[in-house]
């Protein structure tokens, strides 16, 4: 089964009945995590056994569904915190900041046609709730093949929880094999008769990351003598750049996956897991990995909702293997791989070649072959680019990166 959360605001602001429910839930949720860390317990059905009846009686007024769902939204706080705790990241007690509540999909209404929830508060209480309903989530509201899970309820805007079986996988009849890298994926793109390179770059990911960490830098040092405000402002920081940088990541996930969906292709990655730098800290820091793995992560889920196939590959030897005779290079190049044997290519183009070679050697890739000699040197597609970005940054910057770059006779993909 697979979820999707689809965010809806408001149309008014929250009833003041809903704000102390949000009040009440949040208190609930905060005494149940006190409880299971006493108890040694994170499963919200033994959560439920041993506080249910204490709850009741502090809680008398709220509709026992949200009861029930406050012992599962602290189960989950409880295993991240065991979590972190084996990791010894932290000691400290959990605590939910944020007022929120989570209803299961049996506690509440969702009026499909009009957008309006019926949430129970207690008993004989109800409020309704007005969202604002876009084309965007009329898609998910209108297709009936998908259920309602949770709700989210938060201040200013609800989520909820959409539902389906994962489709089955189409048969591919192409191929796009892409190896990700810091400031773009590059790969190729294979059919039955031709191969191509293609290219989605996305520049201002790592600039982000570059200018985010210098302000936190500076944030650290003006700071020094305060070490909480310190540490709050960097996490402010921390939060509006992953904000920022999601936001392009999905971008670049989209191209990728219409690319790939429109033509029938599969979509060969390489996987991430295990990947180890051996650079310095200043480098590590500035290469840092979590954009591409969590770019994996988008690609990944919503290619899995679509129906589109996702193979991930060993990278192994990918950037130092040529893809016609097989020799393995003993150190990687400049930007240009050269074999003994006459090839070469565009260093991570040719990653992504052998990302696809052990795609077809492991009869992952539908049935397709490649044959690099039938590559088409002279042409490259775009999947994205800045220039694509459907909404520019309200402050501008991402109107500095981009600008005129024509180094490839390019063919423009819509
Ligand atoms: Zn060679």
């Amino acid at each position: 089964m697979l979820v999707r959360g689809i965010a809806f605001y408001l149309d008014s602001d929250l009833p003041s009945d809903a704000k102390f429910l949000l009040e009440d839930f949040r208190l609930a949720v905060n005494n149940a995590i006190r409880a299971g860390l006493q108890a040694r317990v994170t499963s919200r059905n033994t959560l439920c056994m041993i506080a249910y009846r204490d709850f009741r009686e502090q809680h008398p007024r709220m509709y026992a569904q949200h009861l029930v769902s406050a012992f599962e939204v602290a189960g989950s706080v409880l295993k991240n915190h065991r979590k972190r705790v084996r990791k010894l990241v932290t000691w400290r007690i959990p605590y939910v900041k944020r007022l929120m509540m989570k209803a299961e999909n049996q506690a509440y209404k969702l009026d499909r046609k009009s957008g309006v929830i019926d949430l129970p508060i207690r008993a004989g209480c109800h409020v309704e709730l007005k969202l604002i309903v876009s084309q965007y989530h009329r898609k998910y509201l209108d297709d009936m093949t998908l259920s309602l899970g949770s709700l989210t309820v938060l201040p200013d805007r609800v989520v909820v929880a959409f539902r389906k079986d994962a489709p089955r996988p189409y048969a591919p009849d192409s191929v796009l094999s892409l190896d990700t890298n810091e400031r773009s994926l590059d790969g190729v793109f294979v059919t039955d008769d031709a191969g191509m390179a293609v290219k989605a770059e996305f520049p201002d990911i790592a600039i982000i990351q570059q200018r985010h960490h210098d302000r936190r830098k500076r944030l650290q040092k003006k700071k020094a003598h305060d070490r909480r405000k310190s540490r709050e402002l960097c996490r402010k920081e921390g939060t509006r750049e992953h904000y920022r940088i999601n936001n392009r990541l999905h971008q670049v996930a989209n191209s990728v996956l219409k690319f790939a969906e429109e033509r029938r292709s599969a979509i060969v990655l390489e996987d991430l897991k295990g990947f180890k730098s051996k650079r310095s800290k200043a480098l590590n820091r500035r290469l840092s990995m979590w954009p591409r793995r969590k770019l994996h992560q988008i690609i990944e889920y919503k290619a899995q909702w679509r129906g589109i196939p996702v193979v991930k590959v060993d990278p192994r030897n990918s950037s130092r293997t040529c893809p016609v005779c097989g020799r393995i290079q003993d150190s990687r190049m400049g930007t240009e791989f050269k074999c003994e044997c006459g090839w070469h290519m565009d260093r991570h183009i040719n990653a992504s070649m052998n990302l696809l070679q052990t795609a077809i050697s492991k009869r992952m890739a539908g049935g397709l072959r490649f044959d690099p000699g039938a590559f088409q040197h002279d042409v490259m597609m775009i999947l994205y680019e800045p220039a694509m970005a459907a909404r520019s940054e309200p402050n501008g910057t991402s109107g500095i990166v981009g600008g005129p770059r024509c180094h490839h006779p390019i063919m423009q993909q819509n």
